[in-house]
């Protein structure tokens, strides 16, 4: 899945994208997760470079990983330009959600 991203021009190996099969969260299971601290910097792992979580259902096709890393990529784009605004977060669930669609649209454009 990384290398057809990488083929579509669309490369995430500024990430460490890692399998947890299930995601828990206080609004149920999740398709994945981008872990910061309360400060908001980006949890590290196993590489180095920011941590993206996704889950099974994630997973459970080509087009949901696309969409669910892009979404998370969108939370830790977000954290980053807020870190020193004293009002710090991820962005809303709708804006990720729309940035992780709209980047599955230009994905599925580039790999026909
Ligand atoms: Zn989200």
């Amino acid at each position: 899945m990384k290398s057809e991203l990488g083929r579509a021009g669309m490369s995430v190996s500024d990430f460490d994208i890692v399998h947890v099969p299930e995601i828990r969260t206080p609004d149920g299971i999740a398709f994945g997760n981008s872990p910061h601290t309360y400060d908001g910097f980006p949890m590290k792992k196993p590489r180095g470079r920011p941590l993206i979580e996704i889950s099974d259902i994630g997973l459970r096709d080509l087009d949901e990983a696309v969409a669910t890393i892009h979404h998370e990529i969108y939370h830790h784009r977000h954290f980053e330009l807020t870190r020193k605004s004293g009002n710090v977060w991820g962005g809303s669930e709708e804006a990720a959600e729309e940035h992780g669609q709209r980047m599955l649209e230009t994905f599925r454009r580039r790999v026909g």
